[in-house]
């Protein structure tokens, strides 16, 4: 069906079960295949921007913080660590192929400022008409309140999608896409590949939150999917343990589930 041909902008979300290894520490070998698969998307002609978690987790993992941060002093505090160890990752490995990254750390105030929501959407098209690669995270070290705070990447992502006009986003997750019922607990489990209306029923097929590293869980999936194609932006959940899935797109297939935009007129 051809995908991404008429994708020029892609937002791609990455969560942190996806990025880290079970003892918290980024996933070196993962991260540098992600990286060179959207280099060699941005190669392709596309404007790749990359939503990025595991900030927290990198930051836990870096200082031997040895247990899940339970004040949000302590999670604020381990993604200001974690944040620079995740951007020099990121530097370093597009760096190796070619591009540069930029990053930009979002509040969720500066949506509802109508001037810094502006800055903002200025800012994402300056560095994607530079071909620069805008590396997002939620700014967690200075945002706690419902004011501020997305409340995960997963919506962050729908955000940034709707900021930056994206033709396309990408939620790239550790499992397959959306399931007919919980694949852990039912072998028959089917995987749904398209799904045009996110209704109640869509959202009953959600199990509860995700892993104890990240925040996200379906229902924030679905959530973001909603809003995105509620916007005429169409969204994937797909299973990003293998990063060369992206290119199974590329070559016009399909995987994981696709959400369908909504026509606005
Ligand atoms: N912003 C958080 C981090 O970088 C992740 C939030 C999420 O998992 O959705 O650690």
């Amino acid at each position: 069906m051809g995908y991404f041909r008429d994708s020029k902008r892609v937002v791609v979300k990455v969560g942190t079960s996806t990025l880290t290894h079970n003892t918290g520490h980024l996933n070196l070998r993962y991260i540098e295949k992600l990286v060179k698969v959207l280099s060699d998307m941005q190669n392709w002609g596309m404007q790749v921007v990359l939503v990025s978690s595991g900030a927290v987790s990198a930051g836990v993992a870096k200082i031997g913080f040895g247990r899940i941060p339970s004040t949000p002093e302590e999670k604020q505090a381990m993604a200001a660590i974690g944040q620079s160890e995740l951007m020099k990752m990121y530097d370093k490995f597009f760096s190796d192929y070619g591009h540069t990254v930029a990053q930009i750390l979002m509040t969720k105030e500066v949506l509802s400022n109508p001037e810094r929501r502006c800055a903002a959407e200025n800012t994402f098209c300056r560095l994607l008409e530079m071909r620069c690669i805008p590396v997002v995270n939620e700014n967690d070290s200075v945002s706690t309140d419902e004011l501020t705070k997305f409340g995960g990447n997963d919506i962050l992502s729908a955000y940034v999608a709707e900021l930056c006009q994206a033709d396309l986003l990408l939620n790239l997750t550790d499992i397959d896409g959306l399931y007919d019922s919980d694949p852990r607990s039912n072998p028959d489990a089917h995987l749904i590949e398209r799904v045009e209306t996110i209704d109640d029923s869509i959202f009953a097929l959600a199990g509860g939150a995700g892993t104890d590293r990240g925040t996200g869980g379906m229902i924030a999936k679905l959530n973001a999917a909603k809003m995105v194609t509620e916007k005429g932006i169409p969204m994937f959940i797909l299973n990003g343990k293998d990063p060369d899935i992206l290119y199974t797109l590329l070559d016009g297939g399909h995987v994981g589930t696709y959400f369908t935009a909504k026509k606005n007129d």
